[in-house]
């Protein structure tokens, strides 16, 4: 029998990277799952603890990352992923990003191991061209307040082709657009958990801006199977894994308020600083080279994150 493979996840105690661990043990992969619980969350994992080929690790990867025994894939997932996260946490942000990047490709070329960064549609800032293809450069404004993650997302990029480049190691690049399900934290303020616990507390929900902003969301299951697809492929240079369906965050709230049967009223703050008007990934790059496209419906998946909202937080 063939040796099982063997992964790093850093980030693995987040929610895409715990969904991640989870998808590489069913397809037979071990996996050390890697995180310093700044947003992490043991929680998240718990259930995978015992699973054959499971090891927690807790370690800062902006650190040297000492990893004993083969590995095959590095997937670097670790970094604060929202913006009032990167707003709290600004310095460890442009830590993890860029240093974090550095120690996590140097062990990848150690190893041999094929590497993937989580990148973002972030890198193309408040977007001038709509939807985004792979080849925008992007509109990022660097010192703005979204700039910690930014442009350390755009810098960790560069680095992954650098290492690809010149020491010849095996890279994948995925760009994450707004993507949503069980697992996501509840004060994170991203507009998911927060309209999702506004509606079942009652709460009004609180849309920034008049709500005329557009996002497109992805369903956690979908994500991962894109970036399953990505890392068993052979393409270097990014690809964008999200969902095209794009809507007004004032729909969506509308939306929440409607799955939820909440009595919720909508109420309207100011537009955070540098917000991107608009958001919808072109995926005909990831459609042609990976055969993948989102497959759960907006309702479904909101039914699903609903569910998981209303069993972990059941007094909000
Ligand atoms: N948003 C909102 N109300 C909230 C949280 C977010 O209207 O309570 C808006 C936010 O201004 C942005 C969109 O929802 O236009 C998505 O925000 P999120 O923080 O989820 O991620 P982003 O896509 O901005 O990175």
């Amino acid at each position: 029998m063939a040796e099982r493979k063997r992964a790093l996840v850093t980030g693995g105690a987040g929610f895409l990277g715990s969904h991640l661990c989870e998808r590489l043990l069913d397809e037979g992969w071990n996996v050390v799952c890697m995180d310093n619980l700044i947003t992490g969350n043991l929680a998240n994992i718990e259930h995978m603890i015992g699973r054959e080929g499971f090891v927690f690790v807790k370690h800062d990867v902006t650190n040297f990352i000492h990893v004993p025994g083969r590995l095959d894939a590095i997937l670097h997932f670790a970094s604060p992923a929202s913006p009032i996260d990167y707003l709290q946490l600004p310095i460890q942000t442009l830590k993890v990003g860029s240093l974090g990047t550095h120690k996590a490709l140097g062990l990848a070329k150690s190893k041999g191991a094929r590497f993937l960064l989580a990148s973002t549609s972030e890198v193309y800032g408040d977007p001038l061209i709509h939807p985004q293809p792979e080849s925008y450069w992007g509109n990022v404004n660097p010192v703005g307040p979204r700039g910690v993650y930014d442009e350390a997302k755009r810098f960790a990029e560069a680095l992954t082709m650098a290492y690809h480049r010149f020491h010849g190691v095996d890279t994948r690049i995925v760009r994450i657009f707004n993507t949503y399900g069980p697992r996501m934290r509840a004060g994170d303020g991203r507009v998911v958990p927060a309209f999702i616990t506004q509606a079942l507390a009652g709460e009004p929900l609180t849309v920034f801006g008049d709500g005329s902003q557009t996002r497109s969301f992805c369903y956690v299951e979908d994500e991962v199977d894109g970036i399953w697809r990505l890392l068993n492929s052979g393409h270097p240079d990014p690809v964008n894994i999200g969902n095209p369906a794009e809507m007004t965050v004032l729909e969506f709230a509308r939306e929440i308020i409607r799955l939820t049967g909440s009595r919720s009223e909508i109420t309207y703050r100011p537009l955070p600083e540098d917000d991107p008007k608009v958001r919808q990934p072109d995926i005909s790059l990831a459609r042609k080279l990976l055969g993948w496209e989102p497959r759960v419906p907006l309702e479904e998946g909101l039914r699903r994150t609903i569910a998981y909202f209303r069993d972990h937080h059941p007094a909000s």
